[in-house]
This record gives structure tokens, C-alpha cells and sequence, in this order.
């Protein structure tokens, strides 16, 4: 064959395959056209509409400005001992943690808290508090700490700062606001499922805005949170909230206006 036939075949063979793919498109492009929208909307179920009022209206209030009947005392289940003043609650240092007496599993949180204007000391001593986003057996500090601190012009390890998950997760950015004014977390809990034979199967996350700023995003846990050493988990079921009165010398600090939604 000479090479003028050949060229001339290549090309009537580039020709065919063009055309074959050009037909193909048009095809595709008419079968699009000839689906029903409809095909693909989905009618049921219909979300329940929110009011907000001021809380959502789905929102079991943990704390509304006139006591602390949804909380108790974690040491010994008492009534919780921290003071209650006008539309806002503060540590009463020395009295311990307390904890909702309902407990959660998958829950959308709102919580604002306060450092005080006056507040003294520094690092992990200015305005400590935290809060469990599941307290676990064991008391204390046991649980899923999202922690609370004065972190603006505080120094501090990266990942025990305000929005830290205590020594698991540094926040994405810090979003403190000065001692004095008041701040809020947004959390989105997913809690950890666990295998009958006690092994993790899904691991917790967690997803936090402070101060309306993301600062974790969707973020696995390894565990509960440790002081020493690395986290673990420990099965368990639905779990109450806690909130931390850690012990240092520093001023207490407050909160108000405590909601939360069931997932
Ligand atoms: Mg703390």
C-alpha cells in the first residue's frame, strides 16, 4: 500500500470514530431530556417545622436563668451547689462537677460562658472549667472534655486551649473573645457505638463552633479524655453532661442559656 492510501485511511477511520462518539452523546443527551424531574424528588418525610422562641422549640432547656433543677452534684447526685444569679449560674468552687441529671447520646448542644473581667493566674490556672460532652463512669474528670479556659493572650499547650478536645484535638483557630464578655459553643455530639464484646466499633465525633467560628470539624475522638497518658475508650451508654469545677485558684467563671436537641 502506498502511503497516500494509508494516510487516507487513518483518516476515514478517525472520521468513523468521531461520528460514532458524536452519536453516542446526542443519545445521552436525549434520554436526559426525556427523564421527569419528578423522577427525583422526594416528598416524605416532610421535616418538622422549628420555631425559635427564643430557643428552638424542639430544645430540652438545660438551664433558662432560674435554677439548676436539670443538673445534680456528680459526687454524691445531690443538688448541684453552684450559685444562681440573675439569669446566670457560676462555679461555686470546691462544691465539684455537676452533671444533667438526663443523660444523651447523639444531641445538638448551646452553651455560653463567661471568664470574668477580673480573672487572674495563667496557662491552665485562668479560668480552667470544661465541659464533658459525655461524663463516663469514674467521677471526676471522666469523660469527653471540651475545654474552657481563658485563651486569649493566654499561652497554654496547643491542645489543652479553649475549643481543645483536651489533649486530643487542637482547634482549627482561636476564637476567644477577652475575659468579660460572654462566648458560646455550638456542638454537634455523635456518640461512640460499641461492639457487645465491649470493643469500639464507631468512634465518637465531634463538630464545634465558638462563637459561631468552626473550630472542629467532624472530628474522630481516640477516647475519653486522660490528663496522662493516651485516650481509650470504655463502653458505655448514654451518658449525662458535665461541667467542670477544676480546682484552680483563679476567678470562677459562668454560664447561661443551656439548650439542647436530641439527634
Ligand atoms: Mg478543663
Amino acid at each position: 500500500m502506498n502511503k497516500n492510501i494509508l494516510n487516507k485511511t487513518n483518516f476515514m477511520k478517525k472520521i468513523i470514530l468521531i461520528g460514532a462518539l458524536a452519536i453516542l452523546i446526542c443519545q445521552k443527551g436525549y434520554a436526559q431530556q426525556k427523564a421527569n424531574p419528578k423522577d427525583t424528588e422526594v416528598w416524605t418525610p416532610v421535616p418538622k417545622q422549628i420555631n425559635f422562641n427564643p430557643v428552638p422549640d424542639d430544645a430540652i432547656i438545660l438551664f433558662n436563668g432560674n435554677n439548676l433543677d436539670q443538673w445534680k452534684s456528680v459526687k454524691d447526685g445531690s443538688e448541684a451547689k453552684w450559685t444562681v444569679k440573675g439569669d446566670i449560674f457560676t462555679v461555686k468552687k470546691g462544691t465539684g462537677n455537676i452533671e444533667t441529671k438526663k443523660k444523651f447520646t447523639n444531641y445538638q448542644l448551646h452553651i455560653e460562658w463567661q471568664i470574668p473581667a477580673n480573672i487572674s493566674g495563667s496557662g491552665q490556672a485562668r479560668g480552667n472549667s470544661g465541659i464533658f460532652l459525655g461524663s463516663t463512669e469514674g467521677g471526676g474528670d471522666a469523660g469527653y472534655e471540651l475545654q474552657l479556659l481563658d485563651s486569649y493572650k493566654n499561652s497554654t499547650y496547643s491542645n489543652g486551649q479553649a475549643g481543645s478536645l483536651y489533649k486530643q484535638a487542637i482547634p482549627l483557630v482561636n476564637a476567644s473573645k477577652k475575659p468579660g464578655e460572654w462566648q458560646y459553643y455550638d456542638v454537634v455530639w455523635t456518640a461512640p457505638v460499641f461492639n457487645d464484646n465491649g470493643n469500639i466499633n464507631s468512634p465518637a465525633r465531634v463538630t464545634v463552633f465558638h462563637n459561631g467560628v468552626l473550630i472542629q470539624n467532624n472530628l474522630e475522638l481516640k477516647g475519653e479524655t486522660l490528663y496522662i497518658g493516651a485516650p481509650f475508650y470504655r463502653k458505655h451508654g448514654a451518658l449525662s453532661i458535665k461541667l467542670q469545677d477544676h480546682g484552680d485558684p483563679s476567678e470562677p467563671i459562668s454560664f447561661r442559656n443551656i439548650w439542647i436537641r436530641e439527634l
